[in-house]
């Protein structure tokens, strides 16, 4: 399942700061949403991702040894819940990973945002 949180940004669409909800696979960011006006913007993640898993498989054996020996009751117990649930974790993110690869897709109740990097005038010396 893929992990959401929250935190306050400057929307590209109503241009104000408000609260996103900020959509993460693993530990890529793969989508905000606007709490005022409902744009989402989805990144293309799966290119990322997948390289990523490998990384975080690899080195699941030594973060789980440092846990233990950090906390050993502590993270014993939390054992079957993680056993459980952490398949469907990675399901969820592998599923937002591919979903990622469509075209960017836009959510909003308005307009698309502009493509501000058109309306920025080039810095001074880099007119060609
Ligand atoms: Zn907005």
């Amino acid at each position: 399942m893929e992990q959401i949180q929250h935190a306050s940004l400057v929307c590209a669409s109503c241009l104000k700061e408000c609260d996103h909800e900020v959509t993460y696979a693993g530990r890529l960011v793969a989508a905000f949403k606007c709490s005022n006006c409902g744009t989402q913007v989805n990144i293309q993640v799966a290119d990322d991702y997948f390289p990523d898993v490998g990384r975080r498989l690899a080195s699941k054996p030594r973060r789980m040894m440092r846990r233990f020996r950090k906390h050993p009751l502590g993270y014993t117990l939390s054992l079957p819940r993680a056993v459980a649930t952490k398949p469907r974790e990675v399901l969820g993110e592998v599923r937002l990973a591919i979903a990622s690869r469509q075209p960017a897709e836009y959510e909003g109740d308005s307009s698309p945002p502009l493509d501000r990097s058109i309306e920025s005038p080039a810095p001074p010396g880099c007119e060609q």
